[in-house]
């Protein structure tokens, strides 16, 4: 029996992982996450599947980012039968997500067929709509850390902790080897120590082979406590003069980790009880899902919610879904605090709070995320003196302050770190879910402490027993 693992997406690239696991007559994905790019590149990447479809035994979702499960709903779509396995978090958080993703593209394909209209251009299809993402949810199957499964007869996972977002799991695959067990780890993405809200990426044992994140393999990251200094000091100065701090934010992980900080802050009154928004339905509907998944959250966290300390700050914070009450902030002169999606300020109700408040140097930009390039949220972090939205000029006067401490991946000594614990003899360390500026120098890295790395690319197959 030949096992085989094939490199399906993400790699030497960041969005779209999706990779092949091959054991005899088992055949295992992990992940089916969507590659985010250009409109053309994206439909021919996310449709061209090296793999037949109703072969497959069944699917690992290590997480909910959309980059490791956005394409699960064109997958199912295109005929894949399997279950598919993920922590019940994920699957909560899938049953939000996905569904979004579906009308995300609705939305787009419509605005690209108006123009195609005029053009007397044929009218194209979503790549799959709100309704088939809500089809490919009867799919899913939970199973949480340490319970052990049997996706296929020579293969069985466990899930592990990953500490990178709500539910997010390393996973573990013991294959059975011609000759012995082969250990298989995909620890992709892996967080941090000391992230809020959750516990620290379980460190695995007698790993073989390990596929992993290169996402920051040749950067260090500030320590996240810097990140509360930041916002005291931020949300401080603005507030003394009458401003309003705006936060663009992604709806998952990141709006609940800065109301998280936020809430802590006005408890122990280091910054002014101003009133807080967060400006989106989604937003709201995911911390619904932290609330409902308390398990899964740090041990500090569950304490403080015992105690009746509420981490979301229901108390302090306002949760806005109707466009109504959205709309009438912008009338509301006071200085506050919004937090709004989408976090690169591509779309969303962000977009609204930017156009009315970019202009007032009273105010704050407060960047807590990754921007992309060409994104409008790259333009305001690269400071340019004007910027489009909605199509409008708008000048860019007020204050912006980039917090980068937030990350939810590990950096390249957070990375090392994690494979030495490990204390394992791995025959080989696959690097994906990075670009190369970023893993090649990470292959250097391991190379010098003594480790086998390998940096596959796309759809390459790999004989690892
Ligand atoms: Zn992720
Ligand atoms: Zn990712």
């Amino acid at each position: 029996m030949s096992i085989k693992l094939k490199f399906c997406g993400g790699t030497r690239t960041v969005t779209g992982s999706m990779h092949l696991l091959k054991a005899g007559q088992s055949q295992v994905l992990i992940d089916g996450g969507l590659f985010q790019g250009r409109r053309d590149e994206f439909y021919r990447i996310n449709t061209a599947l090296p793999f037949n479809l109703p072969d497959i035994n069944a699917l690992l979702l290590s997480h909910a980012h959309i980059d490791h499960s956005g394409n699960i709903p064109n997958l199912v779509k295109q005929g894949l039968k399997s279950p598919i396995y993920a922590t019940s978090a994920t699957v909560d958080l899938c049953g939000l997500m996905l569904p979004d993703s579906g009308h995300i593209q609705e939305e787009d394909i419509r605005f690209v067929n108006k123009i195609n209209k005029r053009k007397g251009l044929p009218a194209r299809e979503p790549l799959y709509t709100e309704q088939d993402a809500l089809n490919s949810l009867t799919h899913f199957r939970p199973f949480d850390y340490h319970q052990t499964f049997q996706p296929a007869p020579e293969i069985s996972a466990t899930f592990y902790e990953a500490g990178h977002v709500l539910g997010a799991a390393i996973t573990v695959l013991d294959i059975k080897g011609n000759t012995h067990p082969i250990r298989l780890v995909y620890a992709v993405d892996l967080g941090r120590n000391n992230l809020p809200l959750l516990r620290d990426p379980e460190i695995i044992k007698n790993i073989d082979y390990l596929i992993i994140e290169s996402t920051y393999g040749n950067k260090e990251h500030e320590p996240i406590e810097t990140a509360k200094g930041r916002l005291t000091d931020t949300v401080s100065r603005t507030i003394r003069r009458g401003g309003k701090v705006i936060i663009p934010s992604f709806a998952f992980e990141r709006t609940q980790e800065v109301v998280y900080f936020l809430t802590e802050l006005i408890r122990k009154q280091k910054i002014p009880q101003v009133p807080i928004y967060v400006d989106s339905p989604l937003a709201t509907d995911i911390t619904m899902v932290f609330q409902q998944n308390i398990k899964y959250l740090d041990e500090k966290t569950q304490n403080q919610m015992r105690r009746q300390l509420d981490p979301f700050g229901f108390e302090y914070i306002k949760y806005i879904r109707s466009k109504d009450e959205s709309q009438m902030l912008n009338d509301d002169r006071r200085p506050m605090i919004i937090i709004s999606a989408s976090g690169m300020c591509e779309a969303g109700r962000i977009l609204h709070h930017l156009k009315n408040n970019i202009a007032n140097p009273a105010n704050t930009i407060l960047i807590v995320g990754y921007m992309a390039q060409n994104t409008l949220g790259k333009k305001i972090v690269d400071k340019q003196p004007v910027v489009k939205i909605f199509g409008e000029e708008h000048q860019l006067k007020a204050e912006v302050v980039k917090i980068n401490a937030f990350s939810a991946h590990a950096d390249r000594n957070e990375l090392l770190d994690y494979i030495r614990k490990s204390n394992s003899t791995i025959k080989r360390i696959f690097l994906v879910h990075g670009d190369d500026e970023q893993s090649q120098p990470f292959v250097e890295q391991l190379t010098n402490a003594g480790y086998k790395p390998y940096l596959p690319q796309k759809n390459e197959e790999v004989v690892i027993g």
